[in-house]
């Protein structure tokens, strides 16, 4: 017999995962089609959510919207299932040079209520941060292997995913009408991040992926205070260093009440080599940024990469196909899907519902007219 649902969706990342939650919040029936064997950024990622980002030290793109909705929707989901995946500590940026030091303080004002500017190096001699730097509240970091995981339980349990190698192939869109093998479904929609560069329903589409991979390390402990200094904040000048607690210590519910010495550290980008192999060269660009903001022995424990869903316009890429109007792609989130995908997922499920507005700069109609 058929399966019939409301929404089929391609691709269990942070896009299609954060998307099949919303929906199902809203009673509409949804199957979720994943084959986890392929590259997957989310996995990899390291989830950091920072509102003020870039050599000017601005606000990203709509920060106030994203970060009052994401500080809301990641304890939420804590909570509905007892799992701690979210962490709002503090990014730490001291400041490249004396330049960008007064360069802010004549805009300190602008961003005030996310920053804490503190008066002292507070992190010490092994910490190169001689001008001091800005200690970013707001943001934090998504443990994005905890969460996947979390969600594919929750869709698993609600009869809501199938491990599957989505075929276009095998897609039947006639009459309206969407059907896959023996699955009915009233719309479609692609979350298949950098894979969907090559999608025949949105082949216009600006996607351009990027290639970044990133450093497992675990720091030496002779200098203990520092390590629990490091578990607080996320240090970033040039990389950026995230504690990486053991997956064990999720279990034993240990995390937030031990300090670790294992981080993560990033990351590179490359539009050109779109391998999943790690590079040599990118191990030492990643090396050399570190070693230029922490004077600490570490041991490399591992190597990933992932592919970037970044777009040529860097906004994402959501809406629905010109003429077929029940296929749409949810996408293009780049290097920011931790903090982007709450807050649209929200306003995409309003638009596929309630006939709610998507932001101009988000929305594809644009790309059908070229
Ligand atoms: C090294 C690195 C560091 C990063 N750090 C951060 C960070 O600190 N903060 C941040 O916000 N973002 C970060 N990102 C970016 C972040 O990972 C992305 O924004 C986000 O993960 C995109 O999610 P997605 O669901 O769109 O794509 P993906 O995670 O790539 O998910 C796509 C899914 O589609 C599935 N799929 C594809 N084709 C098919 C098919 N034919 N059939 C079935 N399934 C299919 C894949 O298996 C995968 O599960 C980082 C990325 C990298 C590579």
């Amino acid at each position: 017999m058929n399966e019939k649902v409301d929404y089929l969706i391609i691709g269990q990342g942070l896009a299609g995962s954060i998307l099949a939650h919303t929906l199902l919040e809203k009673e509409k029936k949804v199957l979720v089609l994943d084959q986890p064997s392929l590259q997957h950024c989310s996995k990899v990622a390291a989830g950091i959510c920072n509102p003020i980002t870039g050599r000017n030290l601005v606000r990203t793109w709509k920060s106030k919207e994203l970060f009052s909705f994401l500080n809301h929707f990641y304890p939420k989901l804590e909570q509905k299932f007892n799992q701690k995946f979210f962490f709002n500590i503090p990014v730490y940026r001291p400041f490249q040079n004396l330049e960008q030091q007064q360069d802010w303080s004549a805009h300190e004002d602008k961003v005030n209520e996310e920053v804490i500017y503190p008066k002292h190096r507070f992190l010490g001699q092994s910490v190169n941060d001689d001008f001091g730097g800005l200690l970013i509240k707001n943001g934090g970091y998504l443990r994005t292997d905890i969460f996947l995981e979390t969600i594919k339980n929750y869709l698993i349990d609600k009869n809501a995913y199938q491990e599957e190698l989505f075929d276009f192939d095998k897609l039947n869109t006639e009459n309206n009408k969407i059907s896959y093998k023996d699955i009915e479904a009233r719309h479609i929609i692609f979350c298949r991040g950098a894979a969907d560069k090559v999608n025949p329903f949105f082949e216009k589409l600006p996607l351009a992926p990027a290639k970044g991979e990133i450093l497992h390390i675990e720091l030496e402990n002779s200098n203990q205070e520092l390590v629990e200094k490091l578990n607080q904040i996320i240090l970033n000048k040039g990389c950026w260093l995230v504690p990486f607690q053991n997956k064990e210590n999720y279990l034993k519910d240990k995390v937030g009440k031990t300090s670790t010495t294992l981080f993560r550290t990033g990351s590179n980008y490359d539009h050109k080599d779109l391998t999943l192999k790690p590079t040599e060269k990118a191990k030492q660009q990643i090396e050399t940024k570190l070693k230029s903001v922490l004077s600490l022995d570490y041991q490399i424990k591992k190597q990933e990469v992932g592919i970037r869903p970044a777009t040529r316009t860097r906004k994402p890429l959501i809406g629905t196909h010109n003429t077929l109007k029940q296929i749409h792609i949810f996408n293009g989130f780049g290097a920011k899907g931790s903090s982007m995908i709450p807050y649209f997922a929200h306003q995409f499920v309003e638009y596929l519902l309630n006939h709610g507005e998507l932001e101009r700069e988000v929305r594809i109609d644009k790309w059908f007219l070229k």
